[in-house]
């Protein structure tokens, strides 16, 4: 068995473990050691790529989808009572925590840049949720509505001006809603730009299975 001496061990290669070693690494002289149990990332190199505060908070992802389920559910048994008739919203210091820590990325982005050496393409792109049908109009309006004092945020588009800001999206999109202070990265740079500012501050990395400590 290999021996070592360290004086914090983090236990994963993801963006979370990754992110812990930098910054730790930054602000302290401990000796660091990132474990993982075979190659770095699962979650963190299949995706994570969205910033998405708003988008986040007010049930996109799994919320379409089950908005969709019940807006079906509605048309085929219009007497059915249902149990709930809106998109599912997150609560109010999720969306706050996101929006802050959202605004700390350009700032992040240069710092990685200069320290790490690694671009993680930190894109202002706004995020849009398109509109096929009269249901994903309802389910925009409910969103709309949820987030009052973020309305400056949003930006609608009809189908003319979708398709001359987005020309190849589905010509069936009848418009969408943007949500402006949602961007993206690319997710797999982070980790790198991660890795590499932490390596660079002197954080080792290791590939191993088991670990003994005393
Ligand atoms: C399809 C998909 C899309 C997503 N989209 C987004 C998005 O757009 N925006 C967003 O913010 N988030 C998104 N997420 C969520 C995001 O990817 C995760 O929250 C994030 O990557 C988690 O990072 P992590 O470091 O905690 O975990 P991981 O990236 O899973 O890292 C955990 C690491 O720990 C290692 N490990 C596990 N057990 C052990 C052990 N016992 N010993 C040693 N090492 C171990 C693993 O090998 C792995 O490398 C998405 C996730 C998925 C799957």
């Amino acid at each position: 068995m290999e021996k070592h001496t360290t004086d914090i061990v983090i236990a994963g290669g993801g963006v979370i473990g990754m992110a812990v070693a930098y910054f730790l690494s930054r602000e302290s002289d401990l000796s660091i050691t990132v474990i993982d149990q075979k190659k770095p990332g699962n979650a963190s190199w299949s995706s994570a790529g969205g910033l998405w505060p708003i988008g986040e908070s007010v049930g996109l992802g799994c919320g379409v989808i089950f908005f969709k389920s019940l807006s079906r559910h509605r048309r085929d048994n219009p007497n059915a009572p249902l149990a709930f008739d809106r998109p599912h919203q997150m609560p109010d210091c999720f969306l706050n925590y996101s929006l802050i820590s959202n605004a700390m990325f350009p700032d992040l982005w240069e710092e990685l840049k200069e320290n790490a050496g690694v671009d993680f393409r930190l894109e202002k792109t706004g995020l849009k949720f398109l509109m096929y049908d009269e249901d994903d109009i309802a389910y925009a309006k409910q969103i709309q509505q949820g987030i009052p004092h973020l309305v400056n945020q949003l930006s609608w588009q009809n189908q003319e001006q979708l398709h001359k800001e987005e020309p190849y999206i589905s010509e069936k999109a009848i418009g969408s809603l943007t949500f402006l202070p949602d961007h993206q990265v690319n997710p797999y740079l982070l980790v790198q730009a991660y890795r590499d500012g932490a390596q660079k501050n002197g954080v080792k990395m290791r590939s191993c299975r088991y670990l003994v400590t005393n």
